[in-house]
């Protein structure tokens, strides 16, 4: 194997990162374990709020309704961790084709519509310089039907700390006022995507934001829910 195949093997394996069967094609996941993958959703809830668990550890005041793939737990933990903070992209590859499955399967309910706009929460202006691009328009992107294009439709007006050290409380005092608003949302259906959510607290103060700009619903759509332990 030369040096170059063997990058390429790196950068994207040729087999699928469930049941290492040999693929080609640029799959990451085969048909099979993409059908077969079990998450969060299994009886395809049109809104995970709508589960007293779910309710209970997710106080969404802002957010209409709420997708999620599955729990923060492996393969997604890790495949978001190596996608996020070693640049491997075949995880996003991964990732995507798993919720563009389930989306799809979604999209087959009578009670489903998509959204007009799909809007990613803004990385802070420091950490995107760090990371190159914001990472979850990407994961996204691939996700979902091509006529849904992910819009940065908010942005960050000053600089917010990291979020990952802060306790609920202090979330919410620090983000107050966190957003700017970049288009006009009247009469709209806007879906927040993100990769997990934790606490919930930027997603709802983004979603308040939109509300009060008028937005007839907002969706937060999120890869993994952090289970409280
Ligand atoms: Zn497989």
């Amino acid at each position: 194997m030369d040096a170059f195949t063997k990058a390429c093997a790196w950068l994207f394996p040729q087999y699928c990162q469930l049941c290492a069967q040999p693929l080609s094609g640029g799959q990451q996941v085969c048909a099979h374990c993409i059908k077969a993958f079990n998450g969060i959703n299994t009886d395809l809830e049109e809104d995970l709020l709508l589960r007293a668990d779910i309710q209970r550890q997710f106080p969404l005041r802002y957010i209409d309704s709420l997708q999620a793939l599955d729990w923060y737990r492996p393969p997604l933990s890790t495949w978001l961790k190596q996608y996020k903070y070693q640049q491997r992209m075949y995880r996003q590859v991964a990732i995507s084709s798993l919720l563009s499955h389930y989306f799809a399967q979604l999209a087959t309910q009578p009670s489903w519509h998509w959204p007009h706009l799909v809007a990613p929460i803004p990385l802070a202006p420091s950490r995107l310089v760090w990371r190159g691009f914001n990472q979850v328009v990407r994961l996204w992107q691939d996700a979902l039907p091509p006529q849904l294009f992910v819009t940065n439709l908010l942005e960050r007006h000053h600089s917010t700390r990291a979020q990952a050290r802060l306790g609920a409380r202090q979330r919410r005092k620090n983000l107050a006022q966190a957003f700017n608003l970049k288009a006009d949302v009247h009469n709209l259906d806007i879906a927040l995507v993100d990769d997990v959510l934790t606490t919930g607290a930027t997603l709802d103060s983004a979603a308040k934001l939109l509300k009060a700009a008028g937005a007839r619903s907002v969706s937060a759509w999120v890869v993994c829910l952090t289970a409280k332990t």
